[in-house]
């Protein structure tokens, strides 16, 4: 069946013993790429080394993560997300709000959060986004982006009903993970909420790994337990939902 993993943290210790082995079992399992997330500059670089291996299967993107958005100095951290764009990154992210684990103040989350969508129109690079609990802000900012034609997709995304319909009015995607598999998830009307020209699926490795594998280290391969699952919900055959996400993800990203 295939898939491509829109979103995959690889670049970490966490895979470092086997990263080749990896992007085998994900061929095996029929994925057609995975997209290397940089969440920040070092995981930037990571991710573009592991690309540099597998050119036309493995892409990567660069820019500040949530957490991590104390520290996003726009007069350094800016120019270096635009220069990876110059590099080849094929997306701004992920960047985003995150109130649930508030690692950083709302205002640098929503300065570092703006600045990376200042980036991303700048350059017209899609810009991959990270929200939790923080509904209203995300709402306000992805609505104002989409004015400035900004693309974009929210990510691992198990948020509400209106923040989603707010995103795909705004022209943009969502994209879920394994969460939709586990056993307590119960919004399948978000997961059939999506029109199937801006639904993503991602893996998130090494988190979130679907079931029947929860709890273990994730891998971009297991994302095909959760194209079986948005299978079933939205009432497809596999293979035609995978055959989608594939045009979906290469269109969105614009991969080559
Ligand atoms: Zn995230
Ligand atoms: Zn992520």
């Amino acid at each position: 069946m295939p898939f491509i993993d829109s979103h995959a943290h690889l670049a970490g210790d966490g895979f470092a013993a086997d990263r080749t082995d990896v992007l085998a079992r994900l061929r095996a399992a029929g994925g057609e790429g995975v997209v290397c997330i940089g969440e920040s500059l070092a995981a930037a670089a990571g991710a573009r080394a592991l690309a540099d291996t597998a050119p036309g299967f493995v892409w990567w993107t660069a820019g500040v993560h949530p957490h991590d958005a104390a520290g996003y100095d726009p007069t350094t951290d800016g120019p270096a997300v635009r220069a990876a764009m110059a590099d080849g990154a094929v997306a701004v992210g992920e960047c985003g709000l995150d109130y649930h684990y508030d690692h950083a103040p709302r205002p640098l989350q929503r300065r570092a959060f703006a600045d990376q969508l200042a980036i991303a129109r700048d350059t017209g690079r899609p810009v991959v986004v990270h929200t939790r609990d923080a509904e209203e802000d995300t709402r306000a900012m992805v609505e104002e982006a989409g004015v400035a034609g900004i693309r974009g997709v929210l990510h691992c995304y198990t948020g509400s009903h209106g923040l989603a319909e707010a995103a795909l009015a705004a022209g943009w995607s969502v994209s879920f993970s394994g969460i939709v598999t586990f056993k307590k998830w119960d919004d399948l009307a978000l997961l059939r909420l999506v029109p199937d020209d801006r639904l993503l699926v991602e893996s998130d490795s090494p988190f979130l790994a679907p079931v029947p594998n929860r709890g273990k280290r994730n891998e971009p391969a297991w994302c095909a337990y959760t194209v079986h699952r948005l299978a079933e919900v939205r009432g497809v055959a596999p293979a035609v939902l995978g055959r989608q996400l594939v045009a979906n993800t290469r269109s969105f990203f614009r991969l080559s």
